[in-house]
């Protein structure tokens, strides 16, 4: 998503933010093969006792009597990254800043935060978009897409490969790097097809790409089947083996011990995810795990020195403002180290 007018304002901000980007450019630091991309949620200026239940809070409400951080939560309700993101209520909402996200994500107190978006060139760590999203994964993902796009269409930057957590390895998510964009996914498939039971998982199953089966591990052709999905949207084909073949099979209690014949689903976007597993057996993968570990010390660093673990402002455009100038200050301040001390080149790795 572009810099929509909510943030017109501090537009400034960010075309200052690129001048920084293009310095870097300028300057050597920035490789263009491989980014990093994550997320960490900032606390927002609200507060716990003075929010209302979700299920309580009232969408009616009238822009023109609200103030402005109730019109931003108002205005950004469609908007993929902050109220179209998802459909389920928040546990509280914040009147005083609604569009920030209620989140027990860090695993101790809930609270109520924005999530700061990175996405980083791995040769020196250099930030090349920053993005705030609501503090929940889906726009996370989607703020990742919106950096991605924003970087080629403003520095004409590409990159071949992309390292990120398992929270970025969503089958549309993986079909938008690999179908979409031709960016290599080092990125760990999310998969709930393993089974723990003992029987045969999806992975013993093998795909015939030319004929659109499987071939199950008894050699039996596992055909796609012509009912009409019911569940799960339009995202997922299945396949059934046939009765007859399972009927005799010495291998059926391993296999379907509870039904006539073995069931196997497959996501429309399956072979993003085959190149994202292919990818994971490589060398080049262990290597890419360290270089995401650059953009968890950019947070750090954006935390323990900068001091940011908590807004001053207020609103998205209020995140989106401070997000931008820490990001020029850790920028400008790399520029300026490595400036001062140009790194020795010769032992970098060529990915
Ligand atoms: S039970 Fe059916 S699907 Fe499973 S291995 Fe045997 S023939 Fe193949």
């Amino acid at each position: 998503m572009p810099v929509t007018s909510r943030f017109r304002q501090y537009d400034v901000f960010h075309r200052l933010f690129e001048r920084v980007v293009v310095a870097c450019i300028r300057a050597d630091l920035v490789g263009g093969s491989g980014f990093a991309v994550d997320a960490s949620l900032i606390a927002a200026d609200a507060k716990k006792c003075r929010s209302t239940p979700g299920d309580k809070w009232d969408h009616e409400l009238d822009p023109a009597t609200e103030n402005r951080a109730v019109q931003d939560y108002l205005a950004s309700l469609d908007d993929p990254a902050w109220g179209a993101a998802t459909e389920v209520v928040p546990k509280f909402v914040a009147p005083a800043d609604p569009a920030a996200q209620w989140t027990g994500a860090l695993r101790n107190a809930a609270f109520f935060a924005y999530a700061d978006n990175y996405l980083i060139d791995v040769k020196f760590g250099i930030i090349m978009d920053v993005e705030a999203s609501r503090a929940i994964r889906q726009a996370e993902v989607g703020a990742s897409q919106t950096m991605i796009e924003r970087t080629e269409a403003t520095f004409g930057i590409k990159p071949d490969w992309l390292v990120a957590d398992t929270a970025y390895g969503s089958a549309p998510n993986l079909h938008f790097l690999v179908d979409v964009k031709g960016i290599a996914p080092h990125v760990p498939v999310i998969d709930k097809s393993k089974r723990d039971d003992g029987t045969f998982s999806r992975d013993d199953f093998i795909y015939d790409d030319d004929h659109d089966c499987y071939v199950c591990p008894n050699g039996k052709i596992v055909p796609r089947s012509t009912r009409k999905r019911k569940t799960r949207g339009d995202d997922m084909v299945s396949y059934f083996s046939r009765v007859a073949d399972c009927r005799s099979c010495p291998l059926k209690s391993k296999c379907c011990p509870k039904t006539p014949s073995r069931k196997i689903t497959r996501h429309i976007h399956e072979a993003a995810r085959d190149v994202a597993r292919a990818i994971a057996k490589t060398a080049a993968y262990e290597q890419t795990r360290r270089d995401r570990k650059k953009v968890e010390m950019l947070f750090a660093h954006l935390k323990r020195i900068l001091r940011m673990g908590r807004l001053r402002l207020r609103r998205p455009a209020g995140a989106q403002f401070e997000f931008t100038l820490a990001a020029i200050a850790q920028n400008l301040r790399r520029l300026a180290k490595l400036t001062i001390h140009p790194p020795d080149t010769s032992r970098l790795r060529v990915a």
